[in-house]
Order: C-alpha cells, then structure tokens, then sequence
C-alpha cells in the first residue's frame, strides 16, 4: 500500500489490525515524506529515526500477539520542540535550549508513549512558543505547504505544516493565545484547543501558565476526539488540571446536532483589518451550520476583541517575564561566561534570547514593577473578568459560538515580521477564549485564493464534546 503518510489515524489503526501494512511501514512512510520535503519546508527541529522505528516493531510485536491496543498505538505523531521529551534534545526553539536534553518526561507525551504512539521528531516553533508565524524561532522559519512563500503561523507553524503536509499523522502543539488554532487555520488542517484544565502542562516549557493550553491539531475531527481522549484528564503534577471526568469523545461526535443553539459576536466582523474574502467564507459556513442544526445563528455580545488584545498583551507577557527568568545561564542551557555572576547573567540571556522574547520580557517586567502594577497588571486581570463574564452570559443563550479564526489567510513570509503590533493582530479572534479559557476549535471551511481558511467553534467550559460534535457534521457535510 503506498502514500500510507496520507492516512488519517482512524484510517491507520483499521489497517494496522487488518495487517494491511505494519507500524514499522507506516513510520517508514512518514520518515520517507520527511526526507522528501524537510529540506523545503524546515517543518522539523529534530527528528529521531532510530527511536521511532524501534519503538514501531514493539507495537508490530504486540500486534502480532493479538493484545488490545489504543487507537494510537503504531501511529507517527510528532510533539512541537517545548514539550520536554526524556533524553531527546528540546530547544524550544531557542539558541539557550538549542542542545538541552530534558531528564523527564511530560505528561503529554508519557501518556502517549504508553499507549504505543510513536514519536518521530520535534517541531518547529517560534522561540518559546512568542509569534504568530513561527519566524520567531532561532533556527530557521518553517513553510506553509498550502503556498511555500507563505507563514504556516504559529508558534506551532511546525506541527501545522508536518500535519498538512503528510510528515506526520498528528502532532501536539501549544495554544496560550492561538497558536494551535491560527496555524491550523493556515494550513487547513484540524486544531483543538481544549478548556485551560484540561490537559496538563506538566514537562511542557512555560510561556505564560495563566494560559498555556496542551492543544493537537490532526487531520479530521474524528481524530482529534481520538487523542483528546488520550492526553486529556487530571494530572496530580499540574494541580490546574480539572478532575472532571472525561466523555467518550469518539461516540459524542456521531451524536445529530439538530437543536443546538448558535451564536455569533457581530463585533468580531467589524474588526481592525478583517478580510471581506475570509468573512464571506466564513459567513457562508455558518449558513452551512445553520442548515445542519435547523436553527438560526443568534448575535451574542462579547466586547470588542481589540480589548482581549490588549489585556492579553500585559498579562501574557507578565507571566514570561517570570517564567523566563529560570534561564540564567547557570541552572541549564547556554551559558556565557562573565566577569562575575550578574555579567554571566546578561551575557547568557542576551546571547540566548531573541529580540521578540526580549521585548516581551520587558514589557512584562515593567508591567508588573513598582508603580505600575495596578495601573497595568491588576487592570489587565479585571478586564480578563470581565471577557470571562462575556462568555458565561453568552452560553446561558447559546450552546456553541462561531467565529472567524483570523481575520487573514496565511500571509507571506518576512510581511509582518518587522511590524509587531500587525502580527499581534493575527491573533485578534483567538485571544479572548484563551483569557477565559474555554474550549475551542480551528476546522477548515473554505479557501481564499487557493489559501486555507478555518471556521472557530468555541463552547463551553470542559464541554469539548460538543465543540467536536458540530466540527465533526460540519466537517462531514463538505464531503
Ligand atoms: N501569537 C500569540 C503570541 O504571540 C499566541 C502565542 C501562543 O499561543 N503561544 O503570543
């Protein structure tokens, strides 16, 4: 069987058990496709042939055996490089992690090696996970193989691009204010940012805790069910990790949708530099939910999301000034040595870090100095509140929201790259679910000359099944 990369993983485990073909192929596949494509797309920061290839015949030896397996199992997945993996070099796409090997494991990737799922390399991202088009990564900048002059977005632009491109099955990737569901949309594949408390961060590079969200992006809706079901649930190392029980997300889905309530912000459409082309596509998909569910979209009022941004770009970068302060030069990573303690300091960091994450952590620090404090961070945290608020009145009305993704199609590289404000703008539309840290969803729902665009589906806390439930029909209606 060839072009066995282009299964999805629904696909992959029926003929795994059929023996169609073993795991050891299947990885084969996708190692060959990222032998193949790697040297256009720079989707990979590491890939790990040996360790993959072996950890396939051991699924091929137990499937041989007749044991019961995951859905997962067998399967070729690569995880975006701030997901520590044991022993496996984890740059976060940074100079000062560029040879640092993690003595531990997360929680994300445990859970999946010990159903059987295979690791075949790290992603692309920008440095810690900071941009919106993976150019931020100290390394190289990762292609959209929708349109190779183009961004896949990001942070997780890596992860995007190996899905989209066949590399891989599925892969992990982080989203703190979009950066799952905007490269999804991007490069047109599938991309779930789950409710904050849903997945653990545990062993996964801290960019800003408040928000940081263990997200997959995959090619189907069906898919992306599969590994929720995996990597979601409690986790005593992340004590934000809600202990509320898990659905049987692969059977919710099948569920009809007729009856469901929809609602839609008509501020969202009136935002700073929203294409007319990606709203027309946009708009039409919702007429397409409209007729699967039998009910009219209702306007839901939630503020303007300009102010989402605003308040996401005080918090965020509070908590990476913090959190990136573990970066000295001394405990791990690069280390620069200077004259005495404080110069070793700022030679490690000024030679480790790059500009963006500079920036970010400066403005954090002074946000939440002396003085400033109140002004800035306390004021952020209100209006955070008050995005909350937005949401739980919304979904005393509705059942699910729709709304753009971003406001453009995938741009082209080196376009926004000296402007961050514009590029901070890309994010407009996924910045207020991450304040409130509901669950929602990137699913592809039309083109804009040639180029991928994605519908978001956001629902109610720890209600993934139902953001999956409308994904998936809606997914299914195209076809
Ligand atoms: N693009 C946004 C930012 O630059 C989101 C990043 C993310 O979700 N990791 O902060």
């Amino acid at each position: 069987m060839s072009d066995l990369n282009k299964l999805t993983i629904t696909q992959a485990a029926a003929g795994l058990r059929a023996k169609e073909f073993s795991s050891a192929e299947l990885t084969r596949a996708c190692l060959d496709q990222i032998e193949a494509s790697e040297h256009r797309l720079h989707a990979f920061i590491n890939v790990f042939p040996e360790v993959a290839l072996s950890a396939a015949e051991k699924i091929d030896a137990a499937l041989a055996k007749g044991d019961e397996l995951s859905p997962l199992a067998g399967i070729p997945y690569a995880a975006k490089d701030n997901f520590c993996t044991e022993n496996l070099l984890t740059t976060a796409g940074s100079r000062i992690l560029k040879d640092y090997l993690p003595p531990y494991e997360s929680t994300t990737t445990a859970r999946l090696k010990s159903v059987g799922a295979i690791l075949v390399g790290k992603t692309n991202l920008d440095e810690f996970a900071m941009g919106g088009s993976t150019e931020n990564s100290a390394f190289y900048p990762t292609k959209n193989p929708r349109d190779e002059s183009r961004v896949p977005g990001g942070s997780s632009g890596g992860s995007a691009a190996a899905v989209a491109s066949d590399e891989v099955i599925y892969a992990l990737g982080t989203d703190t204010g979009g950066s799952v569901r905007q490269p999804a949309s991007f490069c047109g594949v599938v991309g779930l940012k789950p409710t904050y408390g849903r997945t653990s961060r545990y062993g996964v590079m801290a960019m800003a805790s408040s928000l940081d969200t263990i997200s997959h992006l995959t090619k189907t809706v069906a898919d992306s069910a599969i590994v929720l079901q995996t990597i979601a649930g409690r986790d005593d190392h992340d004590s934000t990790t809600g202990n509320i029980a898990l659905d049987n997300y692969a059977e919710e889905i099948k569920k009809p949708v007729t009856g469901l309530r929809l609602g839609m912000p008509p501020e969202y459409f009136e935002a700073e530099g929203m294409d007319p082309q990606v709203k027309a596509v946009i708009l039409s998909a919702v007429k397409k939910v409209e007729a699967l569910t039998g009910t009219a979209v209702t306007p839901v009022k939630l503020s303007a999301p300009d102010y989402a941004l605003a308040c996401y770009y005080l918090i965020m970068p509070s908590e990476v000034s913090s959190n990136l302060s573990r970066y000295d030069g001394v405990k791990y990573g690069l280390s620069v040595p200077g004259s005495d303690l404080f110069d070793t300091y700022l030679k490690s960091r000024g030679q480790g870090l790059g500009a963006e994450v500079k920036r970010r952590i400066i403005l954090g620090t002074y946000a939440l100095s002396h003085g400033y404090y109140d002004a800035y961070y306390k004021k952020a945290c209100a209006v955070r509140s008050l995005i909350k608020r937005d949401f739980e009145q919304a979904f005393e009305q509705v059942d699910l929201i729709l709304s753009p993704v971003s406001p453009t199609v995938a741009f082209k590289i080196g376009e926004k790259s000296n402007d961050p404000l514009q590029m901070y703008l890309a994010d407009i539309f996924t910045i207020p679910m991450s304040l409130a840290g509901v669950p929602a969803i990137s699913v592809p729902c039309g083109v804009v000359a040639g180029l991928p665009v994605g519908l978001q589906i956001i629902g109610r806390w720890f209600d993934e099944k139902t953001v999956l439930r409308l994904a998936h029909h809606f997914e299914q209606s195209k076809n």
